[in-house]
């Protein structure tokens, strides 16, 4: 027996509940190898599915959790043996699959990476897929030609998880960050991450008619899009990039939004984690260890037990967490 958060749905009334509860080994939905899980995190997608599912739970009674680290405790697969340390990130796990808010999960070998070297698994998850996907965006825009001398990069939804650690790499990076954020009470944190200095959520959020505005961003990592997004495109610098993650802020764009593409050269790019390949997560969780400061993840770590998660859940929705949340599922 084990130890999980499991959303059962009354099929009457449609409505989700979300508690502890001890499952037995053969409930485990089997698949290639079995992982006996140390931490997983609560990211935005984990919100949803803690709550009503919003489409992404394909059925209950179900386990969250988009991403886990923790060590192999058996494998149909040659890639891994009893003991390795592995981290999970994607895939639709915590979604389509079983995922990371229990003491045991069961995936495919390919949706897995050797946990990197450098890092704990701990340190592993509060990074986690927040963090990965900051990273994947930093390299796209370094792909597109940021460097540090070009000037100020944006980081908009700048207190939360995806937010806290692009700060801190692009700031180790060298890289002028000035962070958005709707919490001047962070102002203080976000600093302490590298920050060279704080925005106003309410500076970005006021829509214009102005088809542009003066070019102030050498780049951005936006996780918030909706009318953010629409007035930071109109300040990007000539051939600039946005790198959008996340729509944490909402969906439509309002405003003339063409003009930025055609006059200045803009680029968007999207960014998604869930289904990178091996190469390319291996490659940015080698760029997370060698890139994010160490001593910034562990001031960005709420902890937090299984018994958290619908406090949380809610916590995240609201736009209320700071940083990264990391669950010992075996507090
Ligand atoms: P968090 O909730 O930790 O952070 C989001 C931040 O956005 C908040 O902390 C807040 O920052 C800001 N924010 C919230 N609501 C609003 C609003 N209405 N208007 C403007 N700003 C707002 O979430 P994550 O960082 O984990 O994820 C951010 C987004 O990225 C989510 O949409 C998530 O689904 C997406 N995501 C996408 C991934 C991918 O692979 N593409 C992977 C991971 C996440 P502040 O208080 O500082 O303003």
């Amino acid at each position: 027996m084990f130890n999980a958060l499991v959303v059962t749905k009354d099929e009457a009334s449609g409505k989700t509940a979300a508690a502890v509860q001890q499952i037995s080994d053969n409930d485990l939905p089997q698949s290639e190898v079995r992982v006996a899980v140390d931490y997983s995190t609560v990211n935005y997608k984990d919100g949803l599915c803690i709550g009503p599912g919003a489409g992404l739970v394909r059925s209950y009674p179900h386990v969250p959790g988009i991403d886990f680290a923790g060590t192999v405790e058996q494998s149909s697969d040659a890639r891994y043996q009893p003991g390795d340390k592995v981290v999970l990130t994607g895939w639709r796990v915590g979604e389509a699959h079983w995922g990371g808010y229990a003491q045991k999960a069961s995936v495919r070998a390919d949706w897995l990476v050797p946990l990197p070297k450098g890092l704990t698994t701990r340190q592993a998850m509060a990074v986690g897929t927040a963090g990965l996907t900051a990273m994947l965006a930093i390299m796209a825009l370094e792909d597109h030609g940021l460097t540090p001398d070009r000037g100020e990069v944006l980081v908009t939804g700048a207190a939360g998880g995806v937010g806290s650690v692009a700060t801190a790499i692009l700031a180790k990076l060298g890289y002028q960050v000035a962070a958005v954020t709707g919490r001047p009470e962070t102002a203080g944190y976000l600093t302490s991450l590298g920050a060279a200095r704080i925005v106003a959520r309410a500076d970005l959020t006021e829509v214009t008619r102005k088809p542009l505005e003066a070019e102030t961003w050498a780049g951005c990592v936006d996780a918030v899009s909706g009318p953010m997004l629409g007035r930071v495109l109109k300040q990007m610098k000539y051939g600039a990039s946005v790198a959008a993650v996340g729509l944490a802020g909402g969906a439509p764009i309002e405003g003339a939004l063409i003009t930025p593409f055609i006059l200045r050269g803009v680029n968007l790019l999207g960014i998604d984690s869930v289904m990178q390949p091996y190469a390319n997560r291996l490659r940015a969780w080698e760029r997370i260890a060698r890139d994010l400061p160490m001593d910034k993840l562990e001031a960005m770590v709420e902890p937090a037990t299984l018994a958290d998660l619908p406090r949380l859940g809610a916590d995240i929705l609201r736009g209320q967490v700071r940083g990264r949340v990391v669950v010992d599922v075996n507090a």
